[in-house]
């Protein structure tokens, strides 16, 4: 189905394109040299610059509503940091004219609600911070939670193009909406179309993805876990959201993020869009033991390890598999 989208969300998704149209011109500075001298201001600009664009929208649209982000003002007000406010100034006033740095910066503060109500939402301005400068995928990732249940998902994948060229070079936006669907449209605009699951019943013939970084999914479990199912197609890695993204179009069949660690607990910005959009979409998600992600434990998923994401039928089989291999390790 593609959901009904309220007039008061209109504001919101426009300014998740231009936060995606700031990152896009930020990330196109990226040059080697930059990633030579490890040099991280691209994704500082861009990330600051997203949230504040974002943030901006939603505080408008839904004035009372707490807003969990990852990043606040203070570090950009340092003085040392005087030629990265430059630069995030000069990108958000080709979007905002009129902006000024202290306006900006209260935009950024909006997200300073660590607490969350019975409603709220969360955004990561860019999930991917490595894709992001390896010049791949990454994402701009916002939902909204009621009552520890997500009710909304807006996911923009700038560079999905890369991996799907049937969504276009500009990259594609989604948004799901609980009970009502998932749809797309190319970033630049144009029609939602609908967005379904692969459905694909045969576990061996599954198309998986997972991180690029080794450090936030064990890649050696997940190839046991592959084996052991039969796959012989290699997983195809990815950086951020953008693996909820592949799922939801059918572009994969199973998402695996395995703990690379006994205590890490996944923060609720990189999973709340990319879960419904999945759900949504018909696919299914839980944690490493089968059990359904708890989104009410404050900005990480205290209650859950790692994360599995399938298109469905086979689920049980991977979350079975999954923990065997485990015990093996
Ligand atoms: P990905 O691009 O899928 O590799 O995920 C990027 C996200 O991984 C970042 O936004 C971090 O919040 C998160 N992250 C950082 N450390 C870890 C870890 N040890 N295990 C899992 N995820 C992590
Ligand atoms: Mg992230």
């Amino acid at each position: 189905m593609i959901p009904s989208i309220p007039s008061q969300l209109e504001p919101v998704l426009e300014a998740v394109r231009e936060a995606a149209r700031l990152c896009t011109s930020v990330q196109r500075t990226v040059t080697d040299d930059v990633l030579e001298k490890k040099d991280k201001s691209p994704v500082t600009v861009a990330d600051f610059g997203s949230q504040a664009l974002v943030l901006r929208a939603v505080r408008e649209a839904f004035p009372e509503d707490p807003i969990i982000a990852e990043e606040g003002s203070a570090e950009l007000r340092k003085d040392e940091n005087s030629h990265l406010r430059d630069r995030m100034m000069n990108e958000i006033n080709t979007i905002r004219p009129d902006a000024t740095f202290e306006d900006v910066a209260s935009w950024i503060d909006f997200g300073d609600n660590r607490e969350g109500g019975d409603r709220f939402w969360t955004l990561d301005p860019i999930d991917g911070t490595k894709g992001f400068l390896r010049g791949e995928q990454y994402a701009i990732s916002l939902g909204m939670l009621e009552e520890g249940e997500i009710k909304l998902g807006i996911l923009a994948l700038p560079n999905f193009g890369s991996f799907l060229p049937e969504v276009g070079d500009t990259g594609v936006l989604f948004i799901a909406v609980r009970g009502e669907g998932v749809a797309a449209q190319p970033l630049s605009g144009g029609a939602f179309v609908e967005v379904k699951v692969s459905g694909l019943e045969d576990v061996s013939k599954a198309r998986f993805c997972e991180s690029v970084e080794s450090g936030h999914s064990d890649h050696s479990w997940s190839g046991q876990v592959a084996k052991r199912l039969g796959i012989t197609e290699e997983s195809v890695r990815m950086d951020s959201q953008a693996k909820y993204g592949a799922l939801s179009m059918g572009a994969a069949d199973i998402y695996l993020r395995l703990p690379t660690r006994p205590g890490y607990r996944e923060m609720i910005w990189d999973h709340a869009a990319g879960v419904i959009v999945v759900e949504e979409a018909g696919g299914k998600v839980s944690d490493v033991d089968g059990k359904p992600l708890d989104f009410t434990r404050g900005y990480r998923l205290e209650e859950n390890r790692g994360v599995i994401v399938s298109c469905g039928p086979f689920h049980q089989q991977i979350v079975d598999t999954v923990i065997e291999v485990e015990k093996n390790l």
